[in-house]
């Protein structure tokens, strides 16, 4: 053996030759008889008597050679029919299936007409065939390979188990198998994140790498990215009206609206667009603020989320009688995470508590959230209004203009247009519609648009005012129809060169959905980590919700206090109270995590953080968190999580038992409740028992074991008895940790 040279596992040619690739299309062309021929098969056929006389073919066979061997011997085709000893054969242990005429011809007992017409037929369907085998024989020759030999596989983000396996040859149940291992259940058709494919598949030697796929949607993103701005021009703000409820947000609007409408007009006006646009005048120009018609940070940052940072400034309501109140602090919140400068309306100034007492207390409450009033040196413009006495709004409008100088906002009038989604609906005789906001570039009716998961013609503009339109110009608010489909809000806009191209980019982005659906959370604190571990983030973003206004402030200071030189941690919203849809919908428009320290999140918010896979970390002990952020932030180990989420029980009536206590009659609203686990109670999001156990758990008058979601049962908390109606219970077990190697 030793000058016999090592055999190298993979063979290749140092490059493409000429003359190879010359031969495969000749390949392709040329002996389509041998692929088609191969399906047919023959049955193997009966042992019969020879027949007395030999020979003579009497073509029982069929011109494709199937149908049993004909008439004669224990032969398996026509070319052993023939033979003129008849029934002594040798028989093809698969029955003939392989049986193919050589050369065709007059030796095959064909006639010239049979050939002929399997030959057309062959022409036909040879070419399609042929090319679907050589692709499956390729693609398996490339995964075997790849499973057998080890090696460097590329895949393009993001994928399923199925399209791993495609690409690496590694058997898809394989990697059900080794995440079931791990813990997570999955099948074929499951999405799976690119570092946990990695993962495993260092098991199989194979070097994954993941390449961030560049479909039809993310070309025209960035074709639209690098346009070329023949155009540019200065335009008009795109404003967002946020504050605390009954401060006066739909009021402002409306009176905004109404000192736009020309006095033929009022009336007539149809509001169809989500946004509108009022001039102001500035000496002898007139230009345009475009206002969002939905108030509130829901929509705002429902919007933000999906990457639409529309708003160019915010405008936040404060009503002089009230103050700053728990979602003023939440809009704040929401405008600084998103970048966007604020402009405070002092409503309400018509009322009589809006004495300057007030005024100033308000102006304190805003400079310890970070808005600083100009009136006080700082630089937070602070316009008294009121939408009923119409006060200050002349003034609000001419700031926002200068605002928007300011911000020196620039559109492209030139070109492909492209835009946002603000709402979209189906209409009646219209098909669906969807308001939008062009951005940049002309509209035009006839334009091929991509919308989201949407794509269509652009049938016909409506501007703000109801009328149909021709064209639109940034930033202009119209309403379209002729897409097949709903976007939703906060889906980019784009025109394109072609009906085709639209289709496939909407296309892809339903496949997305598909996938981003089936995935794993989007972030986690973990998977900051190993982000950070790449080099890829510097800042751990954290929405913080607590119990008591002193554990707020605390947890705050100690959480930022965490930060390092190289990682920062920043708490983009903080405050009192359980979690809610609001704090989950702004945790994902930041790719933040949340932190809640002896609360929970409401059962609305449990749903949205499931769907927008927003992770909710729960800790009772302050300095769990601190250190559970310090070993991220400083990139030790990936933390664990020390407790497990059962389910949770909503209390319906509560019965006082003389000897026993009180026994919740309570429903199972998600998840199962367990006889032996720990529960906490809550109320209103905020935990006031902590680890307690059930003294008993009943469905009817039975004990149980278990209790699960949909069920009524009866609860009986040991050592407990304040239980209230309306409290929700969470029922949790304890997840041992991991020991570390330190
Ligand atoms: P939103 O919940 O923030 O949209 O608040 P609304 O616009 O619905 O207003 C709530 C209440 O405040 C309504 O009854 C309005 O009439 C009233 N309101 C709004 N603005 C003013 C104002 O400037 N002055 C006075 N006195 N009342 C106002």
């Amino acid at each position: 053996m030793m000058n016999v040279p090592t055999r190298p596992a993979v063979i290749k040619p140092a490059g493409p030759k000429i003359e190879d690739m010359k031969k495969k299309v000749i390949k392709l062309a040329g002996p389509k008889v041998i692929r088609v021929e191969a399906p047919e098969r023959i049955d193997p056929p009966r042992r019969r008597p020879p027949p007395r006389q030999g020979g003579g073919y009497q073509g029982g066979g069929g011109g494709a050679g199937g149908g049993g061997g004909g008439g004669y011997g224990a032969g398996a085709g026509p070319s052993e029919g023939r033979s003129p000893r008849g029934g002594s054969t040798r028989r093809r242990p698969q029955g003939g299936a392989g049986v193919r005429p050589s050369s065709g011809g007059a030796g095959t007992g064909w006639s010239e007409a049979d050939l002929a017409e399997r030959e057309a037929r062959l022409k036909q369907s040879g070419g399609y065939l042929q090319r679907r085998q050589n692709q499956m024989r390729s693609s398996a020759a490339a995964s075997q390979s790849a499973a057998k030999v080890g090696g460097k596989v590329s895949i393009a983000e993001p994928f399923t188990i199925k399209d791993l396996s495609a690409a690496t040859g590694v058997k898809g149940a394989d990697i059900v198998k080794k995440l079931f291992m791990q813990g997570v259940l999955s099948n074929i058709n499951s999405g799976i994140d690119s570092e946990k494919a990695q993962e495993i598949m260092i098991d199989w030697d194979i070097e994954l790498e993941v390449v961030e796929a560049k479909g039809a949607e993310e070309q025209v993103a960035e074709q639209f990215a690098e346009r070329d701005r023949k155009n540019e021009q200065a335009r008009g703000p795109i404003v967002t009206i946020l504050g605390h409820v009954d401060h006066g947000k739909t009021s402002l609007l409306d009176k905004i609206r109404k000192a736009n409408v020309a006095d033929g007009e009022a009336g007539g006006i149809t509001q169809a667009t989500s946004a509108f646009r009022v001039p102001v005048q500035t000496g002898s120009d007139e230009k345009f603020v475009t206002f969002i018609d939905t108030p509130g940070h829901e929509a705002f940052t429902a919007m933000r989320s999906r990457g639409a940072n529309v708003t160019d400034i915010v405008v936040l309501v404060v009503a002089a009688d009230d103050g700053v109140m728990p979602q003023t602090i939440e809009s704040i919140s929401h405008a600084k995470a998103a970048g966007v400068p604020i402009i405070v309306a002092l409503n309400k100034i018509d009322k009589e508590q809006a004495t300057d007492g007030n005024i100033q207390r308000i102006m304190g409450q805003l400079a310890e959230h970070g808005l600083n009033p100009v009136e006080w040196g700082g630089e937070t413009e602070v316009i008294k209004t009121s939408a009923t006495k119409d006060i200050g709004i002349q003034e609000l409008l001419e700031i926002l203009d200068l605002q928007a100088e300011i911000l020196e906002l620039k559109a492209d009038y030139s070109g492909q247009a492209q835009g946002t989604v603000i709402e979209a609906k189906p209409e009646g005789g219209r098909g669906n519609v969807a308001n939008i906001l062009v951005q940049e570039g002309e509209l035009k009716v006839g334009d091929f648009i991509v919308i989201g998961r949407a794509f269509g013609r652009v049938r016909d503009i409506t501007d703000d005012h109801g009328k149909r339109i021709k064209t639109a110009l940034p930033p202009v608010p119209v309403q379209i129809s002729g897409i097949n489909d709903l976007p939703d809000a906060g889906d980019k806009f784009y025109c394109v060169g072609s009906l085709k191209e639209a289709e496939k980019a909407a296309e892809q982005r339903r496949d997305r959905e598909r996938l981003e659906h089936l995935a794993q959370p989007k972030v986690t604190l973990d998977s900051m980590f190993s982000q950070m571990a790449n080099n890829e983030l510097k800042e751990i973003l954290v929405v913080l919700k607590a119990d008591v206004q002193g554990s707020v402030d605390v947890l705050k200071s100690e959480i930022e206090k965490v930060s390092g030189d190289e990682v920062k941690v920043r708490v983009i919203h903080y405050a009192v109270g359980g979690i809610t849809e609001s704090d989950i919908l702004l945790a994902n428009a930041s790719d933040a995590v949340i932190i809640g320290f002896n609360v929970i999140a409401n059962s609305k918010g449990r749903t949205l953080a499931e769907a927008k896979r927003v992770e909710i970390r729960n800790y009772q002990v302050i300095y769990h968190i601190v250190e559970d952020m310090r070993k991220a932030a400083e990139g030790m180990l990936a933390p664990e999580i020390r407790e497990e989420v059962l389910g949770h029980a909503e209390v319906r009536e509560v019965f006082k038992v003389s000897k026993v206590g009180a026994i919740a009659g309570c429903y199972v609203t998600d998840g199962i409740v367990k006889r032996d686990a720990f529960i906490r109670v809550t109320r209103d999001g905020v935990v006031v028992e902590n680890n307690r156990k059930l003294d008993q758990l009943k469905r009817f008058k039975d004990d149980a074991k278990e209790v699960r979601s949909n069920m009524e049962c009866g609860m009986k908390v040991a050592g407990y008895d304040d239980i209230k109606q309306g409290d929700v219970i969470e029922c949790y077990k304890s997840v041992e940790i991991a020991r570390t190697l330190d």
